[in-house]
């Protein structure tokens, strides 16, 4: 009873030994150069406008932080979680995040305008290289004359095994997010898409509040920053969430080594093994088992040719 009494009454820790700085944690929901904005995890409804504390840290949208708050709306990036994967492009000097901790890659295309096949192959490479699911969306069905050569474009692309949706979420929005929703929902999800695809009708097909949200993201960067030009994430309503990424007309994969690409292709990996050399390059080498697949049709000349280009694009990175 006595000794009891005499613990209890031992107080260890003094006040004054409190965390000097409080750190509170957040999600990054929008990049724009070396401003962030993260939605903390402890207050709904509120944004904070943070800075990375490294001159050359890069954090990306989808990135878990630890950040310690300078203001009420401002703060300052000391951590960045641990990534599951992120997802960049490149060119030989410099790279260009997307974003971290996809589970998939949302290609929107359509019937009209012509759609570029080099972006899509090149986001497929990028899905297979992160072990990102890749889903295509034909976008703009009801437009009967290009539908067809839209398709015959796409036919390849189903025979290796990518799902293509065809929608027409300006005509048919019931049926569009009824098929989305069925995918999207409880995934993280990279939406890529050119102009004219229909990206942003299908952003606010799914999130109602999206352009609201796109003026508060747009506030807490700081004003003046056109809404078009960063990348933002929504939360859905059913768990999960949409990234959206500004049109890009380049989709440079440098920082790609020639052993993910040659796995990237879908089509090559069960031949890999049946190359003549164990390091063919897949180019010009004889008894090469791609070559050979190619020869007589099994492989897609046009897809051999993205390979061989984005292997010619790894050998020119400036490191
Ligand atoms: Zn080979």
């Amino acid at each position: 009873m006595t000794s009891r009494t005499a613990k209890a009454g031992k107080r260890v820790a003094p006040a004054e030994h409190r965390e000097p700085q409080q750190l509170s944690e957040g999600l990054v929901v929008a990049a724009h150069g070396r401003h962030y904005v993260v939605a903390p995890d402890s207050e709904a409804d509120v944004l904070v406008q943070c800075f990375p504390r490294g001159k050359r840290s890069e954090v990306a949208v989808g990135d878990r932080v630890v950040y310690q708050p300078s203001s009420a709306d401002q703060g300052v990036i000391v951590e960045i979680g641990t990534r599951r994967n992120l997802l960049y492009r490149s060119d030989q000097y410099k790279s260009k995040l997307f974003a971290a901790n996809l589970d998939q890659l949302l290609i929107v295309l359509a019937t009209e305008p012509h759609f570029s096949e080099d972006l899509l192959g090149r986001a497929l490479v990028a899905a297979e290289a992160n072990a990102l699911l890749p889903l295509i969306v034909l976008n703009k069905t009801d437009i009967e004359p290009a539908l067809m050569k839209a398709r015959a474009r796409l036919e390849p692309y189903r025979a290796l095994g990518y799902e293509v949706l065809e929608l027409s979420i300006k005509k048919r929005p019931d049926e569009a997010r009824e098929v989305l929703g069925a995918r999207l929902t409880g995934h993280s999800t990279l939406l890529l898409g050119q102009s004219g695809m229909g990206k942003s009708t299908l952003v606010n097909l799914l999130v109602p509040n999206a352009d609201a949200a796109t003026r508060e993201i747009s506030t807490a960067l700081g004003s003046g920053r056109h809404t078009t030009t960063f990348t933002r994430l929504y939360p859905l309503a059913g768990g999960g969430a949409l990234i959206d990424s500004p049109g890009f007309q380049e989709f440079g994969l440098y920082h790609l080594t020639e052993g993910q690409l040659e796995r990237a292709f879908p089509e090559f990996r069960p031949l890999l093994a049946n190359c003549r050399f164990y390091n063919c390059h897949h180019l010009h080498e004889p008894g090469c088992a791609i070559l050979d697949a190619m020869g007589d049709g099994r492989i897609v000349s046009a897809r051999h040719a993205l390979y061989a280009q984005l292997v010619h694009e790894a050998s020119q990175i400036v490191r």
